[in-house]
């Protein structure tokens, strides 16, 4: 083996150690170290999100410090505050909750740390210089596009009932998804093609705090015992896999699944492993793909540019007001999945191997 190959092999080698703990990685070029905040591993978008996070960094000679919160705020501040004693240059953060780093924010950029906000935006601060994200109104669309392709809606069939879940009202994202997802629902509400007997709508009654799947199933429960007695439910606007997963328990719970009582049809985002093979046993009806390998690039190259004194690269700068300023951002194109198309977009891409649909 020549040296070349040693050394390459060597720095393979480290780089996957550092991958599999989560810890700092190095690289030969050492451009300084960005902190890297997540908000949780329950959630296995998260993990890839920080391992990409961590490749794609260290490809431009980044260190990170990669560090998730578990759900917790105070956690997720502490974190934080340590990146910047440890000497970040760059902060990126997919935080817990929105609204709550204005502070540890003020103190990072005193000491002329850039900040980019991570899929979730961080609102309420000045000190927020870009955002990378998908494109989180036209999730909302899709999901609910699917809803309306399995119920045939478009082609004029209905009436069907349908129960509506949000993500965490905390999460700015939530409100996008919500939102994207009435644009394409609430005319088919208005005309009584679809009908929610729970007349639970709007953020205020149908959000899921920190996008618990056990607080879904536990809202399922009741929505089916309270309003389901002999009224079926044929479709559940769900913004994410966890919580599908929650979901889909509680009707299984009551028979739907079962002979004779079809499942409803439950939307999801994050093509999560656990839903891919939901929606190949027929369970989940469809999901949305964002690929966190992307964003993942997007935001490295956000850091080299603001590193260099460069102008990152944007694509939007009107959709994301903070409630502080517009935040100039990178939105990403989430993709649509079902039964019909898992394979070619997921294993096809590479995002899911075929073994672990197994
Ligand atoms: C992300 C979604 C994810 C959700 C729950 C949102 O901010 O954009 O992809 O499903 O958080 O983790």
């Amino acid at each position: 083996m020549t040296a070349r190959r040693t050394t390459l092999k060597a720095l393979a080698a480290s780089l996957a150690l550092g991958l599999a703990f989560g810890t700092t990685v190095a690289n030969a070029q050492d451009k300084g170290l960005v902190g890297v905040a997540m908000p949780t591993k329950s959630s296995t978008r998260w993990i890839s999100d920080g391992n990409s996070m961590v490749a794609a960094l260290a490809a431009k000679g980044y260190k990170a410090d990669l560090q998730y919160a578990e759900d917790d705020i105070p956690n997720q501040l502490a974190q934080i505050e340590n990146m910047i004693t440890k000497g970040a240059k760059v902060l990126v953060i997919a935080a817990i909750d929105g609204t709550t780093l204005t502070n540890v924010l003020q103190k990072a950029a005193d000491k002329g740390i850039k900040i980019i906000s991570y899929d979730r935006l961080i609102v309420g601060s000045k000190n927020v210089d870009y955002y990378a994200t998908f494109d989180n109104f036209q999730v909302g669309v899709l999901q609910a596009q699917s809803l309306e392709k399995a119920l045939g809606l478009k082609e004029g069939k209905g009436p069907f009932n349908i129960e509506l879940f949000g993500g965490s009202a905390d999460d700015n994202n939530a409100f996008f998804f919500y939102d994207g997802a009435m644009s394409v629902l609430d005319p088919y509400i208005k005309s009584g093609k679809l009908v929610v007997r729970s007349k639970q709508t709007g953020m205020q009654k149908v959000a899921t705090l920190r996008w618990d799947g056990q607080v879904a199933q536990a809202r399922m429960e009741n929505l089916l015992s309270a309003y389901y007695g002999k009224d079926k439910v044929h479709a559940v606007l769900s913004p994410y896999d966890g919580l599908s997963i929650g979901i889909i328990s509680a009707l299984k719970g009551v028979g739907y699944g079962g002979a004779g009582q079809p499942m409803p049809f439950v939307s999801g985002q994050d093509a999560e492993v656990p839903s891919v093979k939901s929606i190949i046993r027929k369970e989940q009806y469809s999901t949305i793909f964002k690929d966190t390998r992307e964003l993942a690039k997007v935001t490295a190259n956000m850091v080299d540019a603001v590193m260099s004194g460069k102008q990152p690269e944007i694509n939007d700068t009107k959709t994301y007001n903070n409630k502080v300023k517009v935040v100039p951002s990178y939105l990403l194109k989430p993709v649509a999945v079902d039964l019909s198309n898992y394979k070619q977009v997921l294993i096809g891409s590479g995002y899911i191997k075929e073994e672990q649909l197994k």
